[in-house]
Formats: structure tokens, sequence, C-alpha cells
């Protein structure tokens, strides 16, 4: 009974010190008595907790403000979570890339490190670059005073998060890889992995521009297509078997183009890199007087975007084509769950002012309800999985 009451009194004092660190971090700076205000703890554990959290220099004092009065006494003193105590590694599994950065506890991206990967990439050179770049960057900053509180890694397609089994990971041709297992084994340090599209709308929550936002929804365009959902008390939306943003495999177009998946009309079929190329030459091509700008092999949307900008018509109606498809997923998203903010990652199809405005043309032409949400791009751009993968270790450790 005795050890059972004093872990619960430590996990309480657990709970409500990662309270007070969440708190400042979101409404920072602040003063102590507001602090009480907003955790509803009582003054007396509001002054123990953050006399702790001063001392192990995740908490900095400001000193009294001016022009910050409570009350007829002298301006309080405010705190603010100091950033330089702790930090995490983050990594990205992509594509064509490895990516890898260190985010301190204010999600300030420090150190990166790219290396150029492919089909021919083994797991073990991709643990080991990790491994290497975690071992650097803990020698580098223990002599600052920051300590790493371990790693995150972001990858593509199924992961299971629980185990940190990456499940399936097409594009890496990955099959039930204990990425997590592997990680542990030679760093001895917290790891989390997860998918990265979800990642990436942790970090945005967190510490990007759509911080405190309350919802939000944010949708990677690029070789594959994904969201991750942030939701009010929920956070990040998992799912009941961790497969939780799928919005690539969601039908748009019943009969439409064979998707990777096996399935026809996936919106991926329709708007990733592959189909939007693919679209386009087999327009361009057949179209009277067309002359490709760049050999076919080298032909990307971005270039597509840059055509359609530049007046070619080609370029355009594809374009909007993809556009109207993207827009009546993300409606379906909205009508759903009622997002405060959409936030795009990804490619110029996603980022680039002309498409973006078919994209909201389209999106708003298939709410139910007048649209209330924002739309905004990923703040962390090429780096947004980086700092998601490192966010989830430090909310995990200390938020
Ligand atoms: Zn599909």
């Amino acid at each position: 009974m005795r050890d059972l009451s004093v872990r619960n009194q430590s996990e309480m004092k657990d709970s409500n010190i990662r309270q007070i660190i969440r708190t400042v971090l979101q409404q920072g700076p602040v003063s102590r008595s507001e602090l009480c205000r907003l955790t509803g703890l009582t003054p007396p554990a509001v002054s123990g907790l953050t006399k702790i959290l001063l001392e192990d220099g995740i908490l900095t004092e400001l000193g009294p403000v001016n022009g910050k009065r409570e009350g007829a006494g002298r301006p309080p003193s405010l705190l603010k979570v100091a950033g330089k105590s702790h930090a995490a590694i983050g990594v990205e599994i992509g594509v064509s890339r490895l990516r890898m950065g260190t985010v301190n506890l204010l999600g300030k991206l420090l150190d990166t490190e790219v290396v150029e990967i492919s089909s021919k990439t083994t797991v073990d050179d991709v643990i080991h670059r990790s491994v290497a770049f975690y071992r650097r960057q803990e020698a580098k900053l223990a002599a600052q005073g920051t300590r790493i509180v371990g790693i995150g890694v972001a990858v593509t397609g199924l992961v299971d998060t629980d185990s940190g089994i990456s499940r399936f990971a097409p594009n890496l041709g990955w099959r039930n890889v204990n990425v997590k297992d592997l990680l542990v084994q030679q760093l001895g340090s917290p790891v989390i992995v997860d998918n990265n599209v979800r990642l990436m709308a942790l970090g945005e929550e967190w510490f990007g521009r759509a911080r405190n936002s309350g919802s939000i929804i944010l949708v990677q365009v690029g070789y594959g297509v994904g969201c991750g959902i942030v939701l009010p008390k929920l956070g990040l939306l998992q799912g009941s078997f961790n497969g939780a943003g799928e919005f690539g495999h969601c039908t748009i177009l019943p009969g439409g183009p064979m998707c990777s998946c096996g399935k026809r009309g996936c919106l991926e079929a329709l708007i990733s890199e592959r189909a939007i190329v693919g679209t386009y030459l087999q327009r361009s091509l057949s179209a009277p007087n067309s002359a490709l700008p760049v050999p076919p092999e080298n032909l990307t949307v971005n270039i597509i975007v840059r055509l359609a900008a530049d007046g070619d018509e080609v370029a355009q109606s594809v374009l909007r084509e993809a556009a109207a498809f993207l827009g009546i997923g993300l409606a379906n998203l909205v009508n759903i769950i009622q997002p405060t903010q959409i936030v795009f990652s990804g490619n110029a199809f996603a980022l680039s002012p002309t498409t973006r405005g078919w994209i909201e043309e389209s999106t708003y032409a298939h709410c139910f309800d007048q649209p209330k949400f924002k739309f905004s791009n990923a703040t962390f751009r090429n780096y947004q999985g980086v700092v998601g993968a490192a966010t989830a270790i430090l909310e995990k450790e200390l938020l």
C-alpha cells in the first residue's frame, strides 16, 4: 500500500511538472500566479515545482517586468522555457534523403545533416548514420550543458508506433523492420518511431506557426499523399491500429487510375508526383506543337507548376484537375473533423500561390458549413519531419 501511494505521489508530481512546462511553453512568459490560474495548481505547488524546474535549467526567470502588474504590488517575475537544458534528435527517412537534426526544447532546429539514399541503402546503413549523428551531437551539446533526451524517427508508410516497427515502407522496400529495437540496442536511449506525416503534424502543433490553434490537419503532397491530424484534448490521432491519416488512399474517383495500394481512384493515384507528371506527359505529348522544356525523365511537378504560371495550358488543366480532386478530399476531412487550420507540406503543387488558389476554391466548393478554417504552409519546410520526430521524443520525455 505504501509503495503504491509513494508511486502515485511521484506520478502526480511528474504530471504536474509536465503541465507546468507545457503551460509555460504554450503561454509563456507567465507569472507564477498566472500559472496557478492556468493549471489549477495551488500557489505552494507552483512555487515548489517551478523551483525544481529553475534548478534543472528547464525554466528561466525573466525578472520583474514593468507594465505587467497584478494588483498593487511590484510587477511579478515572469517565467519562460530556457530551451538550452534539453534537446532531441529527429531523423526522417525519406525517398531519396536521410535528414537528421537536433531540436531544442523551444522547437529550434540546431544542427542538421542530409545524406543521399537510394533503394540500395540498407537498414543497417540508416541505423549506422543515425547513431553516428546522435553520438556526435551528444558530445557537442554535453559541452554546452545540453542533454539529449532521445531520438525520434519518421518513416513513410505503415508504422506500428507501439513496437517501433516499420510494417511497410514501399519506397524503401522495408517490411517489418524493427527500427526501434535496432536503435535502442546501440544507443540505450528513448526511441520513438512513427509515420512521417503524422510526426510533421505533431511538430507543427507544438512549435510551428499553427501552434495552439486547436485542431490541425497537415497534408503532405509529394511522392505520396498523407495527413496528420491533431485534435483538441486528444492530440495526435494514431488510430486504433496505428493507421490513421492514410488520406492518400481515400477513393476520390471510383474506377479511376490504379494506385500503388492495388485499388483504383485513390487520391494518391490522382495527385502524387508520379500521377501529375504522368498525366502531363501523356497530354502534352499528344498535343500539337508540344515541346517539353526538359527530357521526360527529368520532368517534376515543380517544373509543371512553373510552366502553368508561364501560361502552359496543358500544365494548367492538369493541375486544375488535380486541385479539384484534392479539394474534394480536403472538404470531406473538414466536414468530418472541423479543423481550425489546414497546413500544407510538400511540392510546389501544394505550396505555390497559383495551384493553392485552385485547391482552396475546390475545398470551399465542397464544404458543408461556411469555411472557418485557415490554410497555411508548414513552418519547417524540408525539415518538417525531422522537427516532428524530435518533438515526439521531447513530448514523451518532458512535455
Ligand atoms: Zn491507394
